[in-house]
């Protein structure tokens, strides 16, 4: 097994940098003020990759004010009032902290072309957003961010059963639209996430066991190369980068638009059982009995805190009524529920609700933070540190246990997309917490990598993409394993100076 490095978390950490570098790092402004290398307004070279400069004297006014006379959109600048609310992503904390020179709220596929070339042009760093849910906020940096949010128009074509979206539309929106017909698409379990965003880092839906990853289900993307150039991407025009955009996608453009197939889902069960704290033992070990035989058509989170939601269960199953109300039977058995809220719905109604794990109640808190680990089984250890975490925990402490790899995602060949990561029974951990005193930012995330390390030994130091929230020694190939070499031609052949690198990045550690 690879070294662990030492300091790996990726919060505000460009992933170009490798191990070595990462040593040192703890926030982008400490290696700014200790390097210097993003205030020079040049390019240098970390491990034989592009660092684009982030904060280049050579832009005018003028510049910025032709771009702007060129946009459809807005360009939103340091000083303008909307600049606080569109700096920030979901996984926002002090450590993260990028100031971008400006946002491009792309309103035209035309808008995306002109912020590539803009930011090319000036040497300027690129953040491309969507929804804002990276767990590593590689959604901003502190360059310009190209933001493709407002790109909303959803189609569905009934007939073939494919959905062409525009590179905003989230993952609820798309659920329901296409639930119009009475066909669900195979997205992120949040609404909030960005139907792009979780396909092009493979995606794990409610959906996944019954037809496969997200990234399995996309048919074709237009993608705004670095060059600027777009293209349409599909099995016919391009395989080898269509099976690129299956999983390593953010690293090879800018997708303004893909299509995805969508499938025939009735009604399904879905919703919440909740559980005592006390219980936290007997629910983690009858949620893994239950998950361990669990058919395709069922798929289910156990979240965990100490907080007044305590333990819950939410659970989603698209198969026959009977089935489903068996399957809820067993849920209620693990332990004595103490609250419930499931019922009979449509999947749209499940895919738009507010995750579970969203209080709902008052304003966000001001700082967030996550660490995740990825495991091959659900193991007794798991159990032990999830139920000692727990009773020493504080209340803003989510931990949770979800996408149980099991059914189609998995026996999909590991390298027939560039998602790898299909193991059945395989498990992704997760914490997240949040706080709103700056002065506990490095108290909560250190808390997070205690969390993670004593997880991590038997992770094999695998990440999954979109759940990326370290960087192991290896870099690169922990995310990508058996696709990497393939991957890193591909990444040379279409994005060779590494200028989308706020991703999971096929680049980091290694040298194109
Ligand atoms: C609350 C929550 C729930 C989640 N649920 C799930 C889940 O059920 N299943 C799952 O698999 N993952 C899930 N995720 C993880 C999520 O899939 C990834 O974080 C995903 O990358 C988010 O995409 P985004 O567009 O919303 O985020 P952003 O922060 O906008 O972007 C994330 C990454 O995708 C790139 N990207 C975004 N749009 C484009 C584009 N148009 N073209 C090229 N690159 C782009 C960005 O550059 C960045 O690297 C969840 C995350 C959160 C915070």
């Amino acid at each position: 097994m690879p070294a662990k490095t030492d300091s790996a978390l990726l919060f505000g950490t460009p992933q170009h940098m490798g191990p070595v570098e990462m040593k040192t790092f703890f926030n982008r402004r400490t290696f700014i003020k200790q390097t210097g290398a993003l205030t020079t307004g040049l390019s240098c070279s970390l491990n034989g990759v592009g660092v684009h400069a982030s904060e280049s004297p050579a832009i005018s006014k003028s510049d910025f004010a032709s771009l702007r006379k060129h946009l459809r959109g807005q360009l939103i600048q340091q000083g303008d009032p909307d600049y606080d609310v569109v700096s920030r992503v979901f996984y926002w904390n002090p450590a993260i902290a990028s100031k971008p020179v400006a946002v491009v709220r792309c309103e035209h596929e035309q808008d995306v072309v002109r912020g590539v070339d803009f930011a090319r042009s000036h040497d300027l760093e690129v953040a491309v957003r969507s929804g804002g849910h990276s767990y590593s906020a590689m959604g901003s940096c502190d360059g310009l961010v190209i933001d493709v949010s407002p790109l909303k128009r959803i189609d569905v074509d009934p007939k073939n059963r494919v959905v062409r979206a525009q590179a905003g539309a989230l993952s609820g929106e798309v659920a329901r639209v296409a639930g119009g017909y009475g066909l669900a698409p195979v997205l992120g379990q949040c609404r909030g996430v960005s139907a792009i965003g979780v396909t092009l880092g493979g995606g794990l839906s409610w959906l996944s066991g019954l037809y496969g990853a997200c990234c399995d289900n996309l048919v074709s993307a237009t993608l705004v190369t670095a060059e600027g150039k777009t293209l349409d991407v599909d099995d016919e025009s391009d395989p080898e980068l269509l099976w690129g955009l299956r999983g390593a996608g953010a690293n090879f453009g800018v997708a303004t638009s893909f299509e995805a197939k969508v499938h025939e889902i009735g009604s399904v069960l879905a919703g919440e059982v909740h559980f005592a704290v006390k219980d936290a033992k007997a629910v983690l070990r009858g949620f893994r009995e239950i998950m361990h035989e669990s058919p395709d058509c069922f798929q289910a989170t156990l979240n965990l805190t100490s907080g007044e939601r305590g333990l819950f269960v939410s659970m989603c199953h698209t198969g026959a009524e009977r089935d489903a109300d068996q399957m809820l039977k067993k849920i209620r058995a693990i332990a004595p529920p103490i609250r419930e809220a499931v019922g009979r719905q449509s999947f749209a109604a499940l895919a738009e609700r507010a995750p579970a794990t969203d209080s709902g109640k008052g304003p966000s808190p001001a700082f967030r933070g996550i660490q995740t680990v990825y495991r091959d089984r659900f193991t007794d250890e798991i159990i032990d540190v999830y139920v000692e975490q727990l009773l020493g925990g504080t209340p803003d402490v989510v931990m949770g246990l979800s996408h149980y790899m099991h059914g189609q995602v998995c026996r999909v060949d590991p390298t027939a997309t560039a998602f790898p990561h299909r193991r059945e029974h395989s498990i992704h951990l997760r914490a997240s917490f949040s706080w709103s005193d700056p002065l506990l930012t490095e108290s909560k995330l250190a808390w997070g990598e205690q969390w993670r390390d004593a997880l991590r030994d038997e992770s094999n130091e695998r990440i999954y993409a979109n759940y990326q929230t370290y960087e192991t020694a290896a870099g690169s190939p922990s995310v990508f394993a058996q696709n990497h070499a393939r991957l890193l031609a591909l990444k040379q052949k279409h994005d060779p100076t590494n200028f989308f690198h706020r991703n999971a990045n096929i680049a980091a550690g290694r040298s194109l």
